[in-house]
């Protein structure tokens, strides 16, 4: 390579959501979509189509409501997944991706509920 020719390697700038926009997400987010943003989606099974000559769709839920449709061919590959999210699942479009603080926030506002629920779950228990 000739000097001072730089390789470029991609010009888009990734944006980060400011840690302020997080915040106001972690307010107005059902609890179980930041249980899902920390620990990911428990998918259940909910539909299927096809057979083994033409493969398969697999329609899945999540308790967050958002839902996936997976495609597998006949061999067995995976040659489509679409998850959909319920709406206020996605932070608002132009705010940015998270960056490692927005996730912490995502996370500790979801131990914090996690904590919340286990402490009801055992004062219910003490009240028996
Ligand atoms: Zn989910």
């Amino acid at each position: 390579m000739p000097r001072n020719t730089r390789r470029i390697v991609s010009r888009k700038q990734v944006r980060f959501a400011p840690v302020d926009a997080v915040q106001e997400y972690i307010h107005d987010a059902p609890g179980q979509v930041l249980a899902c943003r920390d620990t990911k989606h428990a998918w259940k099974l909910k539909d299927i189509e096809g057979d083994r000559e033409t493969g398969f769709v697999r329609y899945y839920r999540c308790a967050c409501k958002a839902t996936l449709i997976q495609t597998i061919d006949a061999n067995g590959f995976v040659v489509g997944r679409r998850t959909k999210y319920p709406k206020g699942y996605q932070m608002p479009a132009g705010t940015g991706r998270l960056d490692r603080e927005g996730q912490g926030l995502i996370r500790i506002a979801s131990a914090e509920a996690d904590l919340r629920a286990v402490m009801m779950r055992k004062a219910m228990r003490s009240v028996r």
